[in-house]
This record gives structure tokens, C-alpha cells and sequence, in this order.
């Protein structure tokens, strides 16, 4: 047995789906599996949302490369575009659709359009996100310019919102008036939100939904989407690798606490090496037989020490869950102070992934 490993469990996955269509009854389904799915495996998950999504997201075009190869023929839409002409030609080869936010790309797109053919693309219009987009002015014009070449097929307008998470702020209902200002003469298919505007900006659930983190059961904030009936798709789990008693008045490297009692310390199979973050700091949750146990001191390269209590009741190989359906991904990732996503996108190779099918 190799640990830690992450039990993927595609009928979660599938269920995530149906709560977002059932929000979005009229939206066709982008699902982002940028960052190897955000940690879940790019291939399986992509091969096991087939036949549920009409489209995948991806940032690179390695990663679109990866899935063609693999076989699959689901629209895929290159979230940043293409950078050069090489990368141009190749998403037409591969038959992607691609974002296009800058000057550059459609000078290629023209410079190139005899060698290109059927292709699809979302104009990325900056609401306020302020990383990638055009104004409205350059989003008219473009279109335009894209509209007149015979090699494109389709234009669809997207952007994407700066905090939608933060419902304090009325940020994202200047971005949507923005947005519907600049599509009010214009008419083109929109794709407005990701997993917070899907879930607290109803009226952005447009032609198109962008759902990443959601999907996978994770919240965007530190509240987890359990309420909205998400259900957590990864369980990170490892074992024991060794239990043994601490004496009375001596304390664990680099902890300050000093036990006033005798008290059974657990090793825990996990560490650095494995995409565990190194500031988790003590106290950070972990479940040992069902019994929630906290982090003493500093987490190494392979191994992470807990308090298991004054009674030995655990041993060498028993289940540690690191996080997952029985202890919230959000509940830990704020402990340690991180976004909750990163805590699965930072899993390294040596993590086994273990898909549970149905
Ligand atoms: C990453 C990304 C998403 C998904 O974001 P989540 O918050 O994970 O739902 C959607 N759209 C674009 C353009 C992205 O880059």
C-alpha cells in the first residue's frame, strides 16, 4: 500500500454536477479542470464528466493536449488564450476554443486565418478583474474585426469577477452592470461567472457557467458548500507510521508544549514532500479513528506529529484522515491560513489517486 492517497469519488463529482445544473438549469457547463483538475487528476476527472458538461476548461494548452490525446472530444476552452503563433495553429489542429484578451492574438488570428478553420472564441472583456481582458471599446472592435474573417465560426463574450466571494461589496454588480452595458447592443452568448458568482449571483448564470472549485465539493471562501448540498470529491487520507508514548515533562521538537502528563504521539505519513503546506501550525485538525486530533510541532518532510491523549488507543497503520467528507477541506485550510483549493492543487506525484467509479 503507498501513502497518502487521494480516494477521488467520481459519483460526488457527478452529484456536484447536478446541484450546479439544477442552479443553472439554462447554462451550458464549463468545468474547470485547470491545474490537473485542481489536484484530482486531470483524465479522470475529464473522462468521467464526458457525457454530464458540454465544455472543460483548461489554462495551458499542454493541458488541452493531454486530454485529445487521451481521447477526449468534448469542446475545450483555453481559458487564457494562445500565446504565438505555434500555439495558434496548434489549438486549431486540436479543435479548441480560445480566449482571446489582447491586440496581439487577433492580429495572429488574422495574420493566420487562411491556415485556420471553425474557430471558436470567447472575447474576454475586463469588468475590473484587472489580470487579463479589453476594455469595452477594444471588445467592440474586435469583434468586429473577428466577425468579418471567415475562419471564425463563433464569438462569445466572457470576463470574470474580481471577489464575488465577498458579498459585502457591491464590486461584482458594477462588473455585471458593466458587462450587460457593453452586451446590450452586441447580443453575443455570455459566460459570466465562476463558482461564487454561480452560487451567490443568480442572474450571472448566463449562457455559460464556469464552476472550478464547487464542482469538486470545495468552497471558494472558508464556508463550506455543504449547505448547498456539494459534496466533498477528494479524501486525503494516510496512516500511522509509528505511535509512542511521551514522558510526563518533555515535549516534541520544535513544540512548546510540555505535557504534564504521560501522552501518546502519533506519526503521521505525510509532510512537505507531499504538498502538505510546512506553516500548518499546531493545533491544525487531522481525524485518527474517528477522533479528531491536533499537529504538534512542525510539519517535515515526511512525517507530522499529533497529540493522540493520554490512552494508547491507536496503533502503527491505522487511517488518518488528512481531509475530506468526514473533516472539511475548508475547516483545515483555514487553520493553516491558505486557500481552500490549494491544499489539493499542491498534492505532489508522490500522492496515489484511488477513483472510486460508479
Ligand atoms: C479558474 C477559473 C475559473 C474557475 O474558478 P472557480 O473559482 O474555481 O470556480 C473560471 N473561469 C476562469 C477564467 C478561470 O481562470
Amino acid at each position: 500500500m503507498k501513502y497518502p492517497k487521494a480516494v477521488i469519488d467520481t459519483k460526488a463529482l457527478k452529484h456536484n454536477i447536478e446541484i450546479i445544473r439544477h442552479l443553472a438549469p439554462n447554462s451550458k457547463i464549463c468545468a474547470i479542470v485547470k491545474a490537473n483538475a485542481y489536484g484530482h487528476g486531470l483524465i479522470d476527472v475529464a473522462r468521467s464528466l464526458l457525457k454530464h458538461v458540454e465544455g472543460v476548461g483548461v489554462a495551458r494548452i499542454a493541458e488541452a493536449e493531454r486530454l485529445r490525446d487521451a481521447g477526449f472530444n468534448n469542446e475545450i476552452i483555453l481559458l487564457e488564450g494562445f500565446l504565438g503563433a505555434a500555439e495558434l495553429l496548434k489549438l486549431n489542429e486540436l479543435k479548441l476554443t480560445t480566449a482571446v484578451h489582447c491586440y496581439e492574438q487577433v492580429e495572429l488570428i488574422e495574420k493566420y486565418a487562411s491556415s485556420l478553420n471553425n474557430l471558436k472564441v470567447w472575447l474576454k472583456f475586463n469588468t475590473g478583474m484587472n489580470r487579463l481582458g479589453l476594455d469595452a471599446d477594444e471588445t467592440k472592435e474586435i469583434k468586429n474585426r473577428l466577425e468579418r474573417l471567415d475562419c471564425v465560426k463563433e464569438v462569445n463574450l466572457m470576463t470574470h469577477f474580481a471577489n464575488a466571494d465577498d458579498r459585502t461589496s457591491n464590486y461584482t454588480e458594477e462588473q455585471i452592470a458593466k458587462f450587460n452595458e457593453l452586451n446590450q447592443d452586441m447580443f453575443l452568448n455570455r459566460s459570466i461567472s465562476a463558482s461564487s458568482g454561480i452560487l451567490f449571483f443568480p442572474q450571472t448564470r448566463a449562457e455559460w457557467i464556469r464552476p472550478g472549485v464547487i464542482m469538486y465539493g470545495i468552497s471558494p471562501t472558508y464556508e463550506p458548500v455543504v449547505n448547498f448540498g456539494f459534496i466533498p470529491v477528494m479524501n486525503f487520507e494516510t496512516i500511522l507510521s509509528n505511535v509512542f508514548k511521551l514522558k510526563a515533562g518533555c515535549r516534541i521538537a520544535n513544540s512548546n508544549q510540555v505535557f504534564s502528563q504521560d501522552m501518546y504521539i502519533g506519526v503521521i505519513a505525510l509532510g512537505t514532500s507531499d504538498g502538505y503546506p510546512s506553516q500548518a501550525p499546531e493545533g491544525t485538525p487531522f481525524l485518527v479513528n474517528g477522533r479528531k486530533v491536533s499537529l504538534v510541532g512542525k510539519v517535515n518532510v515526511d512525517t507530522i506529529y499529533v497529540n493522540l491523549g493520554p490512552e494508547l488507543k491507536d496503533k502503527m497503520g491505522d487511517k488518518v484522515i488528512v481531509f475530506g467528507k468526514s473533516l472539511p477541506v475548508e475547516e483545515v485550510a483555514k487553520h493553516i491560513n491558505v486557500i481552500t483549493y490549494e491544499l489539493t492543487t499542491k498534492l505532489t506525484t508522490q500522492t496515489k489517486h484511488e477513483y472510486i467509479i460508479n
